[in-house]
Order: structure tokens, then C-alpha cells, then sequence
């Protein structure tokens, strides 16, 4: 059995083939990249300019004859790219006369993590643009703690804009700030949830008082210590052993050493999935469809913007 998964949820459209065991046979992939925030219909207009580019490179690599399923990433995203990926997935379904199933981006981002480094049954902190959420599986997934306000991807984005750093901003906050000291910014955990936009428009109004890398190192130190302290209080909640980093936002190595140093001081196992795989990305949604698939867990393909794990 070969799966082909497509993701266009919001700045990425990829396409990536996995076989009935997981393992990976093709990535392609493009990244739309906006000057300022995200133009959901701009990125929309960057998937149609450049998926048939992108599917061209899959077609130099396997006979689209030999897919037998197709998964279409249906939410949460922008709802511009939504439909078009779904435009597109139609298609190509049609096309090869092949079953279509939609697929929650964020179990995505779940699944991949957990096959790619053997976690069981792990605490997962979802860290991206968008969403930032601490999960676990009791009977199907189940949101112990979220954002209320925006994103910590975002929020590190638009400070980032504010700073004159091109998105996405966190690589390169992640370099200067290692040059920083500590300035005291304000810290928001409230019970299980976190509030990011306090924080950041804080550090954006410093940016003109305090040197640039003091305030991108005390950023990141009280937002990263706001996900540890929530991060430990669901380990110890739920009695799990294994924390798993997932999203773009892990790539990030402070955050990592943060974590990992929590997790030491429990005792529990430290995963997060491998760099390659932690930004928005094709492979992701045809892993979750060749799961979903032989658990018989068929979901009909259609746009969901605000489709939460919880509701699976
Ligand atoms: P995703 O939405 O999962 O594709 O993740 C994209 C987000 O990850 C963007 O907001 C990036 O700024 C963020 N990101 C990527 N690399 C890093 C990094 N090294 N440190 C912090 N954030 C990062
Ligand atoms: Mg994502």
C-alpha cells in the first residue's frame, strides 16, 4: 500500500508518499514566505502557482498509479487554503480513482512525532505558528492546555517583525539572543492555559529602551519557562513518563534544553521529532491517512478552519 498525503493549511503545500509501513518515500514541498504576517489569500495564490511544480517532482520520482490513498489536510487553517488544497486533492483523486480522507494537521504533527522517534504514550506540546497546545491520549486525544491568545509561533513572528526580522523570525531571534542578559518580562500561566500577548507587547514596546538581544533572550526565557512549567504540571497530572516536542517552533534549541532539563528532573523520557519533519509538510498528513485508514477512521474531506484534536 503507498499513501499520498497533501498539506496546504496555511504557508506550506506539500506533497509526501509514505509506504503501508511508514516509511517515507517522497517530501516535496514549497514555502510560501510574506514580508509581513501571512495573507491568507496570498498563500493561497502561492499553493495554485506552485503545486503543479510540486506534484511534477513526485510524478519524477513514483507512477501516481501505484497510490492507492490520497489524505488532504482540512483543518485547523486558513480557510483560502483549505479549499484550494481540497480543490486540488479532489482532483487528483478523481484522477486516479483513489479514496480521499481528511486529516486533522495537528494529529499530523502528533502521529509524525511519534513514529519518528518511537515516543508510546507521551505528553505532546504542539508548538507552531498558530496553535500551541499540551495534549495526550486517554481514549483519543485530549487538550490539557492551550493558548488563549495567540500562537507562540506567531508571537515570536510578529516580534520579530517588529525587529526588522524577515519571517520566519525564530531561527534567527534564537541567534542574536543567545548574546542577551535577563530583563524581567511579564509571565502568564493561568492554571493549564497560557497567555502569550502580555509578554509580547512588553518586549515589542522595549524594543526602543533596551538593547535588541536582551529583549529576544528574556523573551524567549519567560515564554519557554511559561511551556515548561505547563509541560511538567500535565506530566505530573496524568503520571505520564515521556514528554514529546511537535511544530516548527521545537526546532528551536533553548527551548529544547529547557524541556529536557525538566524531564531529567522527573525522570521522564525526552523525545522531539526530528528537524526535517517539524515544520508543515506533506509526509505528516500521508503517515496520519495510512494510520486513520487501517483503524478505519475515514473522515470526509471538508474544510474546517477551527477543527480542534479534541473533536476527532
Ligand atoms: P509551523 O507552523 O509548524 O510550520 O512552524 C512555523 C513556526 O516555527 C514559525 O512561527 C517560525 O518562526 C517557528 N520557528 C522555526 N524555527 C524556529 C526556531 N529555531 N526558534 C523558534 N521558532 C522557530
Ligand atoms: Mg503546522
Amino acid at each position: 500500500m503507498k499513501v499520498l498525503g497533501i498539506e496546504s493549511t496555511a504557508h506550506t503545500f506539500g506533497i509526501g508518499v509514505v509506504d503501508e509501513r511508514g516509511e517515507i518515500l517522497i517530501d516535496e514541498k514549497s514555502v510560501y514566505k510574506p514580508k509581513e504576517g501571512i495573507v491568507p489569500t496570498e498563500a493561497a495564490d502561492f499553493h495554485r502557482e506552485n503545486s503543479s511544480k510540486i506534484l511534477e517532482e513526485v510524478e519524477k520520482k513514483i507512477n501516481l498509479e501505484e497510490i492507492d490513498l490520497i489524505g488532504i489536510s482540512t483543518g485547523p487553517g486558513l480557510p483560502p487554503c483549505l479549499n484550494y488544497g481540497l480543490k486540488f486533492s479532489r482532483k487528483l483523486a478523481e484522477r486516479l480513482k483513489k479514496p480521499l480522507i481528511g486529516i486533522n494537521h495537528c494529529q499530523a504533527h502528533i502521529e509524525i512525532g511519534k513514529f519518528l522517534t518511537k515516543a508510546q504514550d507521551p505528553i505532546i506540546l504542539y508548538v507552531s505558528g498558530g496553535n500551541t497546545q499540551i495534549i495526550y491520549n486517554n481514549k483519543g486525544y485530549k487538550i490539557l492546555g492551550e493558548t488563549q491568545d495567540i500562537g507562540i509561533g506567531n508571537a515570536i513572528d510578529k516580534l520579530g517583525r517588529t525587529a526588522g526580522i524577515k519571517f520566519p523570525a525564530g531561527p534567527e531571534i534564537e541567534k542574536i539572543a543567545k548574546q542577551g542578559k535577563f530583563v524581567l518580562l511579564p509571565y502568564s500561566v493561568k492554571g493549564m492555559d497560557l497567555n502569550f500577548s502580555g509578554v509580547l507587547s512588553e518586549s515589542i514596546r522595549r524594543l526602543k529602551s533596551n538593547k535588541l538581544e536582551d529583549i529576544l533572550y528574556s523573551f524567549q526565557e519567560v515564554c519557554f519557562s511559561m511551556l515548561a512549567e505547563v509541560c511538567e504540571r500535565a506530566l505530573a497530572a496524568t503520571d505520564k513518563k515521556e514528554l514529546l516536542l511537535v511544530g516548527g517552533v521545537v526546532q528551536n534549541q533553548r527551548l529544547q534544553e529547557v524541556l529536557r532539563r525538566m524531564c531529567k528532573d522527573r525522570g521522564a523520557n525526552f523525545y522531539v521529532v526530528p528537524k526535517e519533519y517539524a515544520g508543515d509538510n506533506g509526509v505528516m498528513i500521508a503517515l496520519t491517512a495510512l494510520i486513520n485508514w487501517k483503524e478505519e477512521k475515514r473522515i470526509e474531506p471538508k474544510a474546517n478552519p477551527n477543527w480542534r484534536i479534541d473533536s476527532i
